[in-house]
């Protein structure tokens, strides 16, 4: 079966590895669109923690966590070195011992039904900064061995190898469908047409002009995220630091070879898709970075990056079939989650397309629901 993958941001780059894996013939097209989220995105998988009462989009966090290091080792079997994952587990930290009770609580309720959330461990303060050596003194912590961090760039580039390693032709280009009455036929780009017998569109924040010739207003937002990566001198373990959590919305994540990132902004009165790095964005990193890791004031500046975080509506991914046409399947509206759910979510869409079961009942993923807006 042939089938192309428009978008290759870390849904599209899984679903074309799942493919490839499969047998498929698989094309990827993508057009490299600076603001790309999956090049911004550094990296939490940790979502047992997570407040949000959507026991749908629990399901596909969950899901995605747990699907994992099975990937990982099957990348790393075929030769993957670098996938930018780690175990390394997180810390949720608070000054307030009450709030680390509700923490607790709720990863204890969750443990039955997700043993990959690991030990749960409550840390004194100090205990807490011998983990992570940067942090203010006076948090203490929740720490879950199961969490893991991922560098969004790494793990892409590693799923986009491996499936051009077992076939995949990757392209360059601006894709736009090719259509008959009721069926997607292929796709062109750059001046080419390529006929396929299934259609996947993972093109994120820009999904709407996609399916937009087939008379669908796909009703898909974002949101501009920053993200500051900074390196520290003196510590020498930082690969196996845990991810921190902090009680505001800006985590602390540590990389290999000293780097530390810290972030991000969640900016919704954006003008178009422009990735300009603000001062007011790199101020509000710093200020709540600063506030929670004073140990970083004398790290040394790399660089900010800049991403689009697609939301489609209820902030509930859809995934499957367009509705009213055959040849097209589609998943968007990842959200802040992206990097968590993308492999799996790729995962199913491969299954899809070569007309395999999904893992899940797909119903309350519905693409209805990002083209009604309801
Ligand atoms: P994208 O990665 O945006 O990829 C879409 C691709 O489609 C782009 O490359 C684009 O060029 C291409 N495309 C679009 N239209 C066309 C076309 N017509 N032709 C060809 N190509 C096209 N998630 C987590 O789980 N944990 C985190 O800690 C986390 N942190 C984040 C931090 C930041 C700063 C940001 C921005 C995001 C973060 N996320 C996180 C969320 C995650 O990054 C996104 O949800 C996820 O990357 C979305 O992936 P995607 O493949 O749907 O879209």
């Amino acid at each position: 079966k042939k089938v192309i993958v428009i978008g290759a941001g870390i849904l599209g780059a899984s679903a074309a590895y799942q493919l490839a894996v499969m047998g498929a013939e698989v094309l990827i097209i993508d057009r490299q669109d600076p603001g790309q989220a999956t090049d911004a995105a550094a990296g939490i998988i940790c979502p047992w923690l997570s407040q949000r009462r959507n026991q749908a989009w629990y399901r596909l966090a969950k899901s995605g966590a747990r699907f994992y290091p099975e990937l990982i080792s099957q990348l790393k079997e075929g030769g993957e070195a670098h996938t930018g994952y780690a175990r390394v587990g997180a810390l949720s930290i608070h000054t307030d011992e009450g709030k680390l009770d509700k923490i607790e609580e709720r990863a204890r309720m969750r443990l039955a039904d997700a043993p990959e959330i690991g030990v749960i461990t409550r840390l004194s303060a100090q205990q807490t900064r011998e983990r992570f050596p940067l942090l203010a003194e006076g948090y203490a912590s929740v720490h879950i061995s199961g969490a893991a961090r991922v560098d969004g760039r790494a793990l892409r580039d590693a799923l986009l190898h491996s499936a051009q390693q077992q076939g995949a032709v990757m392209v360059t280009g601006d894709a736009t469908l090719a259509f008959e009455p009721g069926r997607v036929t292929g796709v062109h780009a750059g001046g080419h047409y390529y006929p396929a017998d299934e259609v996947i569109i993972c093109a994120g924040a820009w999904a709407n002009p996609v399916l937009r010739p087939l008379g669908i207003d796909f009703k898909v937002s974002y949101q501009k995220g920053q993200i500051m990566h900074l390196q520290v001198s003196d510590h020498k373990d930082t690969e196996v630091w845990p991810v921190v959590i902090p009680p505001s919305d800006q985590y602390l994540l540590a990389f290999a070879r000293q780097q530390i990132v810290i972030g991000a902004t969640h900016e919704n009165d954006i003008e178009g898709y422009n990735t300009r790095v603000t001062v007011g964005g790199m101020q509000e990193i710093l200020a709540k970075g600063l506030e929670v890791a004073p140990g970083l004031a004398d790290g040394t500046y790399s660089e900010v990056r800049v991403g689009f975080r697609p939301f489609t509506p209820g902030f509930l991914p859809v995934i499957g079939a367009v509705p009213g046409w055959s040849g097209v399947l589609a998943a968007n509206g990842l959200g802040a989650s992206g990097l968590t759910m993308g492999p799996y979510i790729g995962y199913q869409l491969a299954k899809l397309a070569l007309g395999r079961e999904p893992d899940l009942e797909l119903d309350d993923y519905s693409l209805q629901r990002a083209i009604m807006g309801g």
